[in-house]
């Protein structure tokens, strides 16, 4: 077996899936590229896998199977379809940590298959965290895996973390951009355009995750994956808007003491770190210069107006499968925002609207996960028709 990482990409095609490829190919040395799948962007796909050489790819789309296989006859790459082989190359000995950069509810299932076989986890993919928490991190200390979070919040959390694992935390400070409506009025929101939304101010991203930092969905979203990554109660994680996005997080110990991480916004960093820790290795991302940004400033969020932010804290107080309940929703909402079937101001309303009128189920098994998914999906969609 090789000395290298064995490294599975999940969502290679995606914007996390394409910086870490980037950061892979930096550490030839390093890293030992074997797996990297695709939900439908076979061309994408098919590019990377003849650029970066992996042993095998998925393809979801089950339709571009034929296309891919036959691109890739020549450079004997093993080729795959479907949700099932997603599950099962994770578990290939040759990998030993799995990215996990879907997005959404798809990212739970391949992942609970990559701790059942051991990998190490970094961990992108925050739904897998909001949909069931409680169940993958008692799953992953069972099996003695280890869970590296890539979202730059959490990577900054657990970076102010490294020495300090012994000394409890009194409290996390979550920060977030505001995003491109920050300061906007209930009036002003209800004026917004879909492409007003995908225009984040700080960071460039995948649509869903893009629209969700604009309804600060995202940081209810990010709220609940620390809960869950730093054993914390609800009350020790708070949310503070600091829209130049240089101090990625804060961490607040007993003396009263409070660790901050900073550097101008990457996810190659984070991502680089989740995939090196305990090491940092040497790049040549921009450094940061004091003087371009002469005012770092803070500021509460406005949870009247974006309610998605206060929907989170509530569906982690109530426990069970509320949480699974409001990312089904949240998905569906947003797909359908995209799809510009509803407006800006509808997305909070209908999670909402699932999250009051769900059965929450209390100590959920796997099967309840999947239950309580598809029928907030379903009334969903039904509220949307
Ligand atoms: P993208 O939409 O850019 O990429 C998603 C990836 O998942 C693509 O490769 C896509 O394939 C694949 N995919 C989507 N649905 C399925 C499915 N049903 N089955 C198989 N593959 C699928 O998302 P991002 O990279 O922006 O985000 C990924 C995750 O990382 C999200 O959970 C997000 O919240 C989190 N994250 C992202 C950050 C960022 O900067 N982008 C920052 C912090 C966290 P294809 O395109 O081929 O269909
Ligand atoms: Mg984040």
């Amino acid at each position: 077996m090789s000395t290298k990482k064995g490294i599975a990409i999940l969502g290679s095609t995606g914007s996390i899936g394409t910086q870490a490829l980037e950061v892979i190919e930096s550490y030839p040395e390093y890293f030992d590229l074997q797996v990297i799948t695709a939900g439908k962007n076979s061309d994408l796909l098919i590019e990377q896998a003849k650029k970066h050489k992996p042993n095998t790819v998925v393809i979801g789309d089950e339709m571009a199977y034929k296309k891919v296989k036959e691109a890739l006859w020549e450079d004997n790459i093993h080729v795959y379809c479907g949700e099932e082989a997603l599950c099962q190359v994770v578990e290939s000995t040759e990998v030993h940590t799995v990215l996990t950069a879907l997005v959404g509810y798809a990212g739970l299932k391949p992942t609970i298959h990559a701790i059942e076989a051991g990998k190490t986890i970094a961990l992108a993919n925050k739904e897998t965290l909001v949909v069931a928490g409680e169940f993958i991190t008692k799953l992953a200390r069972e099996r003695g895996v280890n869970i590296y979070p890539v979202d730059s919040e959490h990577s900054a959390i657990f970076q102010c973390l490294v020495g300090e694992f012994h000394n409890p935390i009194e409290k996390i400070y979550l920060t977030a951009s505001g995003g491109p409506f920050r300061g906007f009025s209930y009036e002003q929101l209800k004026q917004v355009s879909l492409a007003q939304a995908l225009k984040h101010p700080n960071w460039s991203m995948g649509a869903k995750i893009t629209i969700d930092s604009a309804t600060l969905m995202n940081k209810g979203l990010e709220v609940i994956e620390a809960k869950w990554l730093f054993n914390l109660k609800p009350e020790q994680i708070d949310v503070i808007v600091h829209p130049q996005s240089i101090v990625h997080s804060l961490v607040q110990f007993e003396d009263g003491s409070m660790k901050a991480q900073m550097g101008l916004p990457d996810m190659k960093l984070p991502i680089q770190f989740a995939l090196t820790y305990p090491n940092r290795f040497k790049t040549e991302f921009p450094r940061f210069n004091f003087m371009n940004y002469p005012n770092l400033t803070f500021e509460a969020p406005d949870r009247t107006v974006f309610k998605n932010l206060d929907l989170a804290f509530k569906v982690m107080n109530m426990q069970g499968t509320a949480a699974c309940s409001l990312n089904a929703a949240n998905e569906v909402a947003v797909a359908a925002f995209l799809e510009e079937k509803i407006s800006f101001l509808e997305i909070a309303q209908l999670n909402e609207s699932i999250v009051n009128n769900s059965t929450n189920k209390l100590n959920p098994v796997y099967e309840d996960f999947v239950m309580a998914d598809s029928l907030a999906r379903q009334k969903a969609g039904e509220l949307i028709k």
